[in-house]
């Protein structure tokens, strides 16, 4: 975040005639905040988001997808002191001391906030992620991607909740929007919006933190005292959304703004062709002939890993 100049004032506290000093300086909002005014436009920012993409209203159930990390957490307090009725959802991974960690953080904060957060271990459903990434040739974060989707939706439909919100920032958006279009992955480009519609056995998917930066999520989280865990998980090393990411912020910071201009331009210009081809290949989306759940194919990615790990565990 740039420089703040000692002395400078809250924007919004001086149009009011106030002297409160500012704490955080926005360089491509032009903001000056005190900390006050930066909670109030952060949430402010929030729902207009949520309105823009119509991503979903006060009478919707909405699950979030709670990782312990500080976008999760801060986008769970968001929509709670917004008045939505959000309760949380965490994957335990099996992934050691990472795990054990988060799922502490995001227990503590559901008790503070007062709402529900379910939980589900993968060590019971199919295997912990340590034990997919030895027996996959994909990488871990490959598998534990697809593996969260899976049940998250499957466990929001039975818990009945009829969206899902997850936590993924603009700096997040941006450096995989990079990462895509560097090699022209159209299947992934044309799915890129905030808001994925319900569709075949598919759930609504939304990200109302897609124009917030990392930076202003973590200040968000600070501000408000949310406990979060601050370091990686072990499978994140070397992972290349990071070197997308630590390049489109030299941008940002040499021309602010860039990261913002990058992904908004994306959604009005590139995104409604992209949408066109995709409705041509609505079609195709099948159910899996063993669970039921949405698949591309007969057999959807989860049993078919699920298979695996069975056949794996009945040779040892
Ligand atoms: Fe899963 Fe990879 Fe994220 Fe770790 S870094 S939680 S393995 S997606
Ligand atoms: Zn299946």
């Amino acid at each position: 975040m740039a420089k703040l100049k000692k002395g400078t004032r809250c924007t919004v506290c001086k149009s009011k005639g106030e002297k409160e000093k500012a704490v955080v300086f926005l360089p491509h909002h032009r903001l000056a905040l005190c900390k006050k005014h930066f909670i109030q436009w952060f949430e402010k920012r929030v729902e207009k988001t949520i309105k823009e993409f119509r991503m979903f209203s006060k009478k919707d159930r909405i699950l979030v997808a709670v990782s312990g990390g500080k976008d999760s957490l801060a986008l769970w307090n968001a929509l709670t002191r917004l008045g939505y009725e959000a309760d949380g959802f965490y994957i335990d991974l099996g992934i050691d001391q990472y795990s054990d960690d988060s799922k502490k953080l995001a227990l503590e904060f559901a008790d503070r906030i007062g709402r529900t957060l379910h939980i589900v271990s993968l060590k019971e459903e199919i295997a912990p992620i340590p034990a997919i990434d030895k027996i996959t040739d994909r990488p871990a974060c490959s598998a534990c991607g697809t593996v969260k989707r899976y049940y998250m939706n499957r466990y929001a439909k039975q818990l009945g909740y009829s969206i899902i919100a997850t936590g993924h920032n603009l700096d997040d958006e941006a450096a995989v929007l990079f990462g895509n279009t560097l090699h022209w992955n159209i299947d992934y480009l044309k799915r890129q919006y905030p808001v994925l519609w319900e569709e075949g056995g598919f759930i609504r998917k939304v990200k109302p933190l897609c124009k917030i930066t990392e930076k202003e999520s973590a200040l968000y989280a600070f501000f408000n005292n949310i406990e979060y865990i601050e370091y990686e998980c072990p499978f994140s090393e070397g992972a290349s959304s990071i070197e997308y990411k630590e390049l489109l912020s030299s941008l940002e910071e040499k021309h602010p703004g860039t990261k913002l201009q990058f992904y908004t331009n994306f959604l009005k210009k590139m995104y409604p062709i992209l949408k066109e081809y995709q409705e041509r290949q609505k079609d195709q989306l099948k159910v899996c002939k063993i669970c039921g759940e949405p698949s591309f194919t007969e057999i959807c990615s989860v049993c078919k890993l699920k298979e695996k790990v069975q056949n794996i565990s009945q040779k040892h």
